[in-house]
């Protein structure tokens, strides 16, 4: 992959292009423009850092933060893209018993997606378009600096397949990483994929260059067996779950560390006791933890919710099989802000709010409410 990513003159750049430079790549572009390094490098500190731009070498605006949709403390909001499209993110809080709450950004590696999974609201708007790294990476700007959040995490868990998309996540986690710009600790940023193995392997590659090597992967499993994962994700068709899991035997983890295996529950189809155990017995080799997801319903679900005690019963159960578990709260689902609920049109369709940090009511009519978890 090739370091200095810049091809026009920075000043003909917009932002979000600019947003996705390493500080070296944007230092050595300055000074082609006859900038000074040492200037360059304090304008970039300064748009990571407090969120202005000093440099009138830039010639760039704001970019919008078009719409904040709040439950509770879970927030959503877009950026405009200024091509009619828009990108999804979802702050989320998390509460931990001894350090209080901190902020999880998730983030869109694509407008849309290609994958198609039956149970996510954003395969219902297939692909429309990848994301570069700037406008990943300007994800976590809005949220800092325009939306006014710790960020401590953050997740490739909003629209897009990451793995689809792989040199923008790559070069979008260089910049997030870069000691002179966002600086998130590499441990702190989850990538998560429906299982592509090229883009596993490619992804264990990455994380064996310095500084990157506790970077997370989480893996959407989402089923106990071949049949019922490729009924749900047709990737699954191309790549049976004996090749992932090898793939997954062969990534370099580092010591302690371990995968994440995500397991959207969806009752009737996969929350089963004897799913539960081939689940179990498929994930047994594996350095890995199970996050259980309650299945989140999109627009015109054939299934619903589960309901809580089937959740419950499944994670005991993998308890009891050895499986180390955590569960996944359903913030955000009234604003269709949860886990696979992005990309929605109904709210996609609603007038933009022009201007940083204005609030839009969520959906008109309807009353926010804390989520219960
Ligand atoms: N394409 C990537 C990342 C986006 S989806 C992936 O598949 O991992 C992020 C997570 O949300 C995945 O684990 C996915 O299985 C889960 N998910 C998708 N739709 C969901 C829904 N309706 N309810 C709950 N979780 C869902």
């Amino acid at each position: 992959m090739s370091g200095i990513r810049p091809r026009r003159p920075v000043a003909e750049q917009g932002l979000l292009d600019i947003m996705g430079m390493t500080s070296d790549e944007f230092v050595a572009a300055s000074f082609e423009q006859g900038v000074p390094r040492g200037r360059a490098l304090q304008a970039y500190r300064t748009m990571f850092r407090e969120g202005r731009f000093e440099g009138d070498w830039f010639g760039i605006e704001d970019p919008p933060v078009n719409r904040r949709e709040v439950e509770g403390q879970t927030t959503k909001f877009t950026l405009a893209l200024g091509d009619d499209h828009e990108t999804e993110s979802v702050l989320i809080p998390m509460h931990h018993r001894k350090h209080g709450t901190t902020r999880t950004l998730c983030v869109s590696s694509q407008i849309g997606c290609a994958m198609g999974c039956e149970f996510c609201e954003t395969a219902q708007m297939g692909l429309v378009r990848n994301l570069s790294a700037g406008q990943i990476v300007s994800q976590w700007w809005a949220a800092t600096h325009r939306v006014d959040t710790t960020v401590k995490n953050m997740v490739f868990m909003g629209m897009g397949e990451p793995m689809d998309n792989l040199d923008e996540v790559l070069q979008s986690i260089r910049v997030l990483t870069d000691h002179n710009g966002p600086a998130v600790p590499s441990s702190n940023i989850s990538i998560s994929t429906v299982g592509r193995i090229d883009g596993i392997n490619r992804v264990a590659e990455f994380v064996k260059q310095p500084g990157y090597h506790r970077l997370n992967l989480a893996i959407s499993v989402n089923a106990p067996n071949d049949r019922i994962r490729s009924e749900l994700m047709p990737i699954n068709r191309a790549m049976k779950m004996s090749e992932l899991q090898e793939a997954l035997l062969a990534f370099p983890l580092r010591g302690g560390a371990a995968f994440c295996a995500e397991y959207v529950l969806i009752p009737g189809v996969n929350d089963g006791d004897d799913h539960c155990d081939e689940l179990s017995r498929w994930l047994e080799p594996l350095r890995c933890s199970l996050n259980v997801i309650p299945y989140n319903p999109r627009r015109d679900s054939p299934w619903p919710a589960p309901e809580e005690h089937d959740v419950e019963r499944f994670i005991s159960r993998a308890i009891a099989n050895g499986c180390f578990v955590k569960r996944r709260g359903t913030k955000g689902r009234d604003v269709m802000a949860a886990c696979g609920q992005l990309g929605n049109p109904e709210i996609r369709r609603r007038k933009r709010v022009e201007g940083s940090g204005l609030v839009q009511p969520v959906v008109e009519g309807r009353s926010l409410k804390v989520d219960p978890r």
